[in-house]
């Protein structure tokens, strides 16, 4: 601790000199002479290592107390659900009467660490205003922000009738992990569905910063509805087909946008070959013009053996996130397997045109990271089955034939 703050004490060292020409005495930190309120000061108070590097898979301290004066004192039940309504002043936007007459929604998150999965789930709104007098039919769609709005989409069912509607469903997001959850916002938005001569109009949104989450600990939230928000999108993304019948959703930074692949590798001893699995997508880029992608899955082994090395999955229509759960075989030693590239890449279907390239990525020795990871550590030992999210690059793979 009196290594950190080394440059104050010598400040304050000079000035005793210059005040008092007596014997230096070694100066106490000024916290010595105030009292400690702080809820866990025995903790703080004994000399502690330097801190450690935060690991990128674990909550930070702050994410998990967050800010000590307002949620340390949530009470929470043996399950770890709050019990308090959590309002999120930073999030707050605009004048409270106004905000609070929009009503409100209850929900509950859940960050499945092991598994790669958020779960969403909405209870019920209350106090919705409708935008005319008369029966209201409402719905929640859920946004992860940065991104392409649609590819992180997700809807639940139509409540008709009700200003204080309940839906009680659960939206999932598939490969989610602990990263995203420390970069992205969850939105929220309570839509009125369309009617005759008018589409889906919102009511009223919330927005969540993720990093507040404690992987595998569902919390729950009660948020007063704020107008919604409208952000640019950046002409970036301009060029893909289809992107001016986009209505006004948002869309920011797009850092990675080309979505995520959950692959499967495992060398099976009993049947002497490579088992690749190609499981989900994730937040595909659209290609389509309705805003959605019609993804497929091309996987390619190469140099190829003079056996069937090109596969390719079957079609998912209308999309950005779809399961397939093929499997596919490589005959072929381990060893002599190891030394090849495994290529990846998914494709937007369309029907009469040439199909879309989304995204790819290529497994082999010479990959970086958790590709790398996969590729040699599922080579390096039989009948060991690993499955891996991996992010798609933009540039195509190269087919050589
Ligand atoms: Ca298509």
């Amino acid at each position: 601790m009196a290594g950190a703050r080394g440059e104050k004490v010598t400040m304050q060292e000079h000035m005793a000199i210059n005040v008092s020409p007596g014997p230096i005495r070694p100066i106490r930190q000024i916290s010595d002479y105030f009292p400690h309120f702080y809820p866990f000061a025995p903790a703080l108070l004994r000399p502690r290592p330097a801190p450690l590097p935060a690991l990128p898979n674990e909550p930070t301290p702050e994410s998990v107390l967050g800010s000590p004066m307002d949620e340390a004192q949530t009470p929470t039940t043996k399950a770890g659900v709050s019990q308090l309504p959590q309002c999120l002043e930073e999030e707050q936007d605009g004048d409270s009467d106004e905000t609070t007459a929009l009503g409100s929604l209850e929900f509950t998150l859940l960050l499945d660490q092991q598994n790669c999965v958020l779960h969403c789930t909405i209870h019920r709104a209350k106090g919705l205003k409708p935008l005319d007098s008369g029966s209201i039919d409402t719905f929640v769609k859920a946004n992860l922000l940065p991104g392409i709005s649609k590819a992180s989409q997700l809807r639940t069912r139509t409540v008709r009738g009700s200003r204080g509607p309940h839906w009680d469903e659960t939206l999932t997001y598939h490969g989610f992990t602990c990263q995203d959850a420390g970069c992205k916002t969850l939105r929220l938005c309570v839509c009125e569905e369309a009617r005759l001569r008018r589409r889906a109009e919102p009511l009223g949104e919330v927005r969540v910063a993720l990093k507040k989450l404690v992987p595998n600990l569902t919390r729950s939230f009660n948020i007063c509805l704020e107008k919604r928000r409208l952000t640019r999108r950046p002409r970036s993304l301009d060029t893909a087909r289809g992107m001016s019948l986009y209505e006004e959703e948002v869309v920011e930074a797009a850092g990675e946008e080309r979505g995520r692949i959950l692959l499967s590798l495992c060398y099976s001893s009993q049947r002497g070959g490579l088992l690749v699995g190609v499981l989900r997508c994730a937040h595909l880029a659209p290609m389509d013009a309705n805003g959605y992608s019609d993804p497929f899955v091309r996987i390619f082994l190469q140099p190829n053996m003079g056996k069937k090395s090109k596969y390719k999955t079957t079609v998912r229509k209308k999309t950005l996130n779809p399961e397939f759960n093929e499997e596919f075989f490589y005959a072929g030693q381990r060893e002599e397997l190891a030394q090849k590239t495994l290529l990846v890449s998914v494709w937007d279907y369309d029907l009469g045109t040439a199909d879309d390239f989304i995204g790819g990525l290529q497994l082999s020795i010479n990959s970086t990271g958790e590709k790398l990871r996969h590729w040699s550590e599922c080579l390096a030992r039989s009948d060991w089955r690993l499955e891996l999210w991996h992010r798609l690059d933009g540039a195509p793979p190269q087919l050589g034939d």
